[in-house]
């Protein structure tokens, strides 16, 4: 008896690997086009990735809702001009009903692997509830999905209670109690200023202090949310202004440092603002970072700084020589002895196991995070990379220019959707980027990196994960319109497709 053939036809024309914000912004895109034989897979339990998952007091947008949401599906109910995240999750489950999405999601299923058979033109995806092929494979993972544990003697041996911010345990309380949280990004600025008064003590261990800016958050209101809705054009202006306001206090202050300056006038309004808020000479020192604005990201609060001035809040900056199980011990011999432990170190963004979060493999074998550790980060457009045929990017290497994540999400589904077009007309089963195509791309985008505010050597001293280990930062060193350009009138001929 013949060996029965593998099935040629693979289960799924496209699985998308991810069902936050980018899977969903990705597969709308795809429906539209007529592609509707979609599954999105995601190990979380609900849609919106990093907004389903982060629940920390005090979490909120820190781009404008105006510009933090779809081109496509603009609401009038943001209860502030920076919503909180319960409303970008509630956003996201919205838009799985209003897209009739939801038959195509299978929650709770975490991918392990991804490897592409050439003559079948078919990636075979293992995954915690079984094995999908498909005939595309999209990875829609966001770059701030899987928890970074700090790096600490004894961390696991502390014994009270501790919690990462982006796995919040809502049963602990830190009221009344002696909390320690580790980290001065972005999420501890919200998290700080939410907890501190309720805490006994609230210490806070910094190793690099973050430059903090005031945001203009403000109640919409029931007015406010009223005439967003009812009268004409004042959402498309809304929209227009916050587009403006993130374009340019983003991409082109961070891309075009050299010709706008920018960041050096907001590095002095920081600093005045540092004095304004904070009262102690000594803490403010400590708050002050000592290298540039925009090497890292910047945050924005507008009580973060002032937190510092309670008598419940200590700023601890002497190094952590480790966890101990009563609380934190600092290299200076001082035990700070804790109830609760927070974990506010963030994500791992640019290392081996994050970019995919599961082992991709192309027809011949080549693992695609040792492709990339080998030859530095590349790809073309942030989308896809040689090599790798039938597989897609949402926030893939030199894709995002910082501007809203929205904004990327549409531009890289426009993309996809463009080479997926082209395949089915010409009856194709691959499609793969050239190396020349990519390689005129990347020349294009690295071109500008002395223009970049990353290449002021102060960032040396960041601790920024906006850089990798081999010193790049992988953004997309343009505007938005010019990658909301590039993204739609890309050359076909930067594709070779077969089948
Ligand atoms: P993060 O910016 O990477 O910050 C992690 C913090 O933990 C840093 O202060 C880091 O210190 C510290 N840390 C890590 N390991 C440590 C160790 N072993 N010892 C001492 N300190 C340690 O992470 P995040 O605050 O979660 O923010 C990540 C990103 O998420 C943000 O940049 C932003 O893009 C996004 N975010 C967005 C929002 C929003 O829009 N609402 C809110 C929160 C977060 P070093 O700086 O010295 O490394």
């Amino acid at each position: 008896m013949p060996d029965t053939p593998l099935p040629v036809v693979p289960h799924h024309e496209i699985v998308i690997v991810g069902a936050g914000f980018s899977g969903l912004g990705t597969a709308i895109a795809l429906a539209r086009a007529g592609f509707d034989d979609v599954l999105l897979v995601d190990d979380a339990a609900g849609p919106g990735g990093t907004w389903h998952w982060n629940t920390y007091p005090g979490v909120a947008v820190d781009i404008p809702s105006f510009s933090y949401q779809f081109s496509f599906a603009q609401r009038s109910t943001w209860s502030r001009s920076y919503a909180p995240g319960r409303e970008l999750r509630a956003y996201a489950e919205q838009i799985v009903d209003e897209y009739g999405l939801a038959p195509r999601l299978r929650f709770g299923t975490r991918v392990h692997s991804a490897s592409f058979d050439g003559a079948a033109a078919r990636w075979t995806i293992t995954t915690s509830t079984g094995e999908i092929t498909a005939r595309w494979l999209i990875h829609a993972g966001g770059p701030l999905s899987q928890p970074k544990l700090p790096d600490i003697d004894g961390i696991d041996s502390f014994k009270g209670e501790t919690m990462h911010t982006s796995r919040w345990d809502h049963d602990v309380t830190t009221a009344g109690k002696r909390v320690g949280i580790i980290g001065t990004g972005a999420t501890a600025v919200q998290v700080i200023p939410e907890i501190a008064a309720g805490t006994e003590q609230l210490t806070v261990f910094q190793r690099t202090p973050i430059w903090c800016l005031p945001k203009p958050d403000f109640p919409l209101g029931s007015v406010g949310r009223a005439g967003l809705a009812a009268i004409p054009g004042v959402r498309q202006a809304a929209r227009l202004a916050s587009q403006a306001f993130v374009e340019a206090t983003f991409p082109v202050l961070a891309h075009f440092h050299k010709w706008i300056p920018g960041t050096d006038v907001l590095e002095v309004a920081a600093r005045n603002y540092i004095r304004a808020q904070v009262s102690d000479p000594v803490t403010r020192d400590k708050l002050t970072p000592t290298y540039a604005l925009g090497c890292k990201r910047p945050s924005f609060h507008n009580s973060y700084l002032a937190t510092f001035n309670r008598a419940n809040v200590a700023l601890e900056t002497t190094s952590i020589e480790a966890i101990t199980p009563t609380g934190i011990r600092t290299t200076d011999g001082t035990e700070h002895l804790l109830d609760v432990l927070i974990l506010a170190t963030g994500f791992k963004v640019t290392d081996r196991d994050a970019l995919p979060t599961y082992r991709l493999t192309a027809a011949d074998g080549t693992d695609l995070a040792e492709h990339w550790e080998a030859g530095r980060f590349h790809s073309y457009q942030g989308v896809a990379t040689a090599g790798f045929p039938n597989f897609f990017t949402v926030f893939g290497p030199y894709g995002y220019n910082g501007s809203s994540f929205f904004t990327l999400v549409e531009n890289s589904a426009a993309h996809i959707v463009r080479v997926l077009d082209e395949a089915r007309r010409r009856d194709a089963t691959t499609a793969e980027v050239t190396s020349t195509a990519q390689e005129s791309y990347m020349e294009s985008i690295l071109a500008r990196r002395p223009l970049q505010v990353f290449s002021n050597p102060s960032c040396a001293g960041a601790n920024s994960y906006y850089f990798t280990q081999q010193g790049d930062v992988p953004f997309r060193a343009s505007t938005t319109l010019e990658a909301a350009w590039q993204s739609r009138r890309f050359p076909l001929t930067a594709y070779a497709f077969a089948g």
